[in-house]
């Protein structure tokens, strides 16, 4: 047989996970200050993967006070020497990679040729790329004395812990600020044994701190008042939180939020190229992507010839254990996120919208839910304005590039887009018409450290990525909402 080769499922063996983990603190794992813990759960099997401290109030301040005095010799180092660090940690997370990718799949429940392919190298070109800046601020136009900001109070969301920890991280030590940062509630692991990653790089104590726990230590976080920037990724509800909490301070702010993003496929276009980038869009990482390609718009002439190639590929992706190599689509992060999937593909279902899917197995244990596609929905549906989070596509239907520009910017946010054409005039002229902080053409879900990256209206301001990435922690550089004002 062409295809009898499978290759053996990852090793769960490659991570020597210890029954409880602690804060990270000042370069040392504690306790929480109240002895809290909670659990967390691989949602591939709801097995109990550890044990991790809780962090309150009260170990906010002990985090902050340690980034604080931290910053006073960081602050102060030489760009060059900040940078060898940047690179010891960029190097110890290569050769760790392994390790790392199988503990993100077993955390979070992605596919392991995900972490293994796309996280994993792309956290390390992360920490490469602002290693490279470190020296060179003084060049870049920033003036003789670019400063840091100081201390860095950073939430990240369960999606892509680790990467969402690099985009973070990378380009606060690049400039100078010192971190405390709060991973989400399901995903704390890959963030402690980053700070396991620290150490063995000899950063100093309370450069980086980790305080695993939930929204309130969140919260704390982003208010206390020794924080000098907040960055958040996270969900748009939260994020206005955050901006209300923060307002009337001098905190700078960045926030990343949702998306509702509009994959846009003309008739000239491959049919066979675009359907990959359609699952591409909507599949990769269960589609828990903030600019998940959930909208697909379709021509109306290539509708039909589009969809029955859709549903043969989607019929070929292979749902289930995340350590297995050959698998496409793994465990959905948690029973809330599964629950509410469940119920938002039951209102697409109740509001007329027809209810695709190819026959699957699930596995009887952990969090699933099947790639699904939904015919006949109209803008007014919620699957097609609300953020789903999962594996589920709506599709739309258009005449005109008018048309397709009107129903892709027809949503509060605007994170991103994508447009498949052989015309090059036509992706330039929706290119500038699009309400999006990214418009991809002829590709999807491509990322590059390089590249800034940030969303219009409600997702959210500032831009991580780039040179902007790293403007967003010096003092005197723009100002991310002044940028926001300035759209098209
Ligand atoms: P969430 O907003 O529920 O949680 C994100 C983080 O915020 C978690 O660490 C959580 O503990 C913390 N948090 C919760 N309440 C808080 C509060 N009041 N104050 C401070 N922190 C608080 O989001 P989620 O469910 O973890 O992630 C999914 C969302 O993230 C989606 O909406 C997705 O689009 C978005 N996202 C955006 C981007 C981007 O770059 N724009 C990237 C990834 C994910």
């Amino acid at each position: 047989e062409k295809f009898a080769y499978a290759p053996a499922p990852e090793s769960r063996a490659v991570v020597d996970l210890a029954p409880s983990y602690g804060l990270f603190i000042d370069g040392e794992f504690a306790e929480a200050a109240d002895g809290t813990v909670f659990k967390t759960v691989s949602p591939s099997s709801e097995e109990v993967l550890a044990e991790v401290a809780r962090a309150g109030e009260a170990d906010v301040d002990r985090a902050v006070k340690a980034a604080r005095k931290a910053f006073q010799s960081w602050g102060a180092l030489p760009g060059a020497e900040r940078g060898k660090y940047l690179f010891r940690i960029a190097r110890i997370l290569q050769e760790r990679s392994r390790e790392l990718a199988v503990l993100e799949s077993l955390d979070n429940g992605k596919p392991i040729r995900e972490t293994r392919d796309v996280d994993l190298p792309l956290v390390a070109a992360h920490f490469f790329y602002y290693a490279g800046w470190a020296d060179k601020l003084s060049y870049a136009g920033y003036g003789p004395d670019p400063r840091p900001l100081g201390v860095a109070g950073q939430v990240i969301p369960w999606n892509f812990p680790l990467l969402m920890l690099a985009w973070k991280i990378a380009p606060a030590l690049a400039a100078g600020n010192t971190v405390v940062l709060k991973p989400a509630e399901t995903t704390p692991l890959s963030a402690l044994f980053f700070a396991d990653v620290c150490r063995q790089a000899g950063l100093p104590r309370g450069v980086v701190n980790i305080l695993t726990g939930y929204g309130d230590a969140g919260a704390a976080l982003v208010a206390h008042p020794d924080v000098d920037k907040v960055a958040f990724t996270g969900s748009t509800g939260v994020g206005r939180a955050i901006a209300r909490s923060v307002a009337g301070t001098r905190k700078k702010v960045t926030l990343e939020l949702g998306g509702k993003a509009a994959n846009i496929v003309f008739d000239d276009a491959p049919i066979d190229q675009a359907v990959e980038g359609i699952v591409n869009g909507i599949f990769f990482n269960q589609g828990h992507v903030c600019c998940a390609g959930s909208r697909l718009l379709v021509q109306e002439s290539v509708q039909e010839e589009v969809l029955d190639a859709l549903k043969r590929r989607m019929s070929t992706l292979r749902v289930g254990d995340p350590l297995d190599k050959n698998t496409d689509i793994g465990a959905i992060n948690s029973a809330e996120q599964l629950a509410r999937i469940t119920s938002l593909a039951e209102a697409g279902e109740a509001e007329g919208a027809e209810r695709w899917a190819p026959a699957c197995e699930l596995p009887s244990s952990g969090y699933w839910f099947a790639p699904t596609l939904f015919t006949g929905v109209t803008q007014a549906h919620r699957i097609a304005r609300e953020e789903i989070f999962g594996p589920v596509l709506s599709v739309l239907t258009f005449r005109t590039p008018a048309e397709a520009v009107e129903k892709a910017n027809n949503t509060p946010y605007g994170l991103s887009a994508g447009i498949w054409t052989e015309k090059g005039s036509r992706i330039l002229s929706m290119a500038n018409k699009l309400r999006a902080g990214v418009v991809w053409a002829n590709t999807f879900n491509k990322f590059d450290p390089t590249s800034p990256f940030g969303g219009y209206k409600e997702s959210g301001y500032g831009r991580e990525g780039g040179r902007h990435g790293l403007e967003g922690y010096l003092a005197g550089a723009a100002d991310p909402t002044s940028e926001h004002a300035s759209e098209k």
